[in-house]
């Protein structure tokens, strides 16, 4: 079998009211698709996804399309179950050239994202030829469902507390017994407040993790954590920004107790391993569908596996569930659960798995399982190429 083609569509979904980090405002969500067709008719899909392209816009979608272009002759007339030596080929063009196609290496980190739909479409396929799913192919599934949490309570313009309390309510309708407080958008003593009343609206059953998104620098995380720390936490995410990580994660460690969830920046299998054998996270979090593909987790998770690190996803479970499902170490996945906040997720699969009771049931359909809905393309996408 052959792969015959490599399309590609760049969807972005504005959303209603903007949302915002301690370091970003998110006022749309991007994916990238791509499609890979071979010559006995199978298509496999990849997604990519990551903060430039999120908030790149026009310039991203070209920056990224080139790129696909650039390594299509890397791809097209290959044997799809190569899926190792494909990605060796397309990672090597982060620093050299191979076979004639110059090195991207200015452009490494829009590489790896076009990457990681590539290896992702790779998988999909692997288990659509053989009629398997994908979680099989990566070892096959150790449990049936695998945990979820949710991501929420951005900050959002004119907040008040009964805001945070519907948004409460709203996920423990849904089912969810763990949730994520976005945190450093504001000083540590609002912050902590905001942090009680979440506390208080969930009660004292389900988890709360709280994700800084790099926002602080050491002394604010440390006088920030332990204001925050009375309303048990189960995790604190990127506390500090990724340039210093490997000093400041090491000290922030020392001062307090909460556990560190990190690596959701990291864009390649090696900065993973950084966060691992240098004991920076107490949980490691991988994305990837911007860190190059399930091949990327499937050497990070053999790696928190011999260094006994839990594994959590960041975003698109639909994917993450299958690699989560298949690891020793696999631990949760990400989701959203507010259609204002992801209309991507609700709308693009014409079926998906669903979160029951905070918990993913594991795909048994050949692939990924998913189907793409084509009216979903077409009302927020472009085809690049
Ligand atoms: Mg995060």
């Amino acid at each position: 079998m052959k792969i015959k083609a490599l399309d590609t569509y760049f969807l972005s979904a504005t959303l209603p009211q903007p949302v915002r980090t301690s370091t970003s405002t998110i006022s749309r969500v991007s994916e990238l698709v791509v499609k890979l067709t071979t010559d006995a008719g199978l298509v496999g899909i990849g997604e990519a996804h990551g903060p430039f392209l999120s908030q790149g816009g026009p310039e991203a979608m070209r920056a990224v399309g080139q790129i696909l272009e650039r390594v299509t002759p890397l791809v097209v007339g290959q044997d799809p179950s190569g899926i190792e030596r494909i990605w060796q080929d397309l990672f090597a063009l982060t620093y050299t050239s191979v076979r004639g196609i110059p090195t991207l290496a200015p452009q490494r980190r829009q590489l790896v994202t076009a990457i990681s739909a590539i290896d992702i479409a790779l998988w999909d396929l692997a288990g659509k030829a053989t009629g398997r799913p994908v979680h099989a192919l990566l070892g096959g599934a150790l449990r049936s469902r695998v945990p979820a949490y949710v991501t929420g309570f951005y900050y959002r313009e004119g907040e008040r507390p009964d805001d945070l309390r519907r948004e409460a309510a709203m996920y423990l309708e849904h089912g969810y017994r763990t949730v994520k407080v976005k945190v450093a958008g504001l000083p540590p003593e609002a912050d902590a407040e905001r942090v009680g009343v979440i506390r208080k609206a969930v009660g004292d059953d389900v988890a709360i993790m709280l994700d800084a998104n790099q926002g602080w620098d050491l002394p604010t995380a440390v006088r920030a954590t332990r204001l925050c720390e009375p309303h048990n936490l189960f995790w604190l995410e990127d506390p500090m920004p990724w340039y210093d990580e490997r000093h400041a994660l090491r000290r922030l460690k020392d001062e307090v107790d909460v556990p560190i969830a990190a690596g959701e920046t990291e864009f390649t299998p090696f900065g993973l391993r950084t966060m691992v054998a240098e004991g920076l996270v107490d949980y490691l979090i991988i994305d990837s569908t911007w860190a190059g593909g399930l091949t990327t987790w499937r050497k990070a998770a053999v790696m928190t596996e011999l260094y006994q690190i839990p594994l959590a996803a960041h975003h698109d479970p639909q994917i993450h569930v299958h690699a989560v499902a298949a690891s020793p170490t696999g631990f949760i996945l990400e989701s959203f659960a507010d259609p204002t906040r992801d209309p991507l997720w609700f709308e693009l699969f014409r079926e998906r798995p669903k979160i029951v009771d905070g918990f993913m049931a594991v795909p048994e359909t050949p692939g990924l399982g998913l189907e793409l809905r084509e009216d979903t393309l077409e009302k927020y996408g472009v085809k690049l190429r």
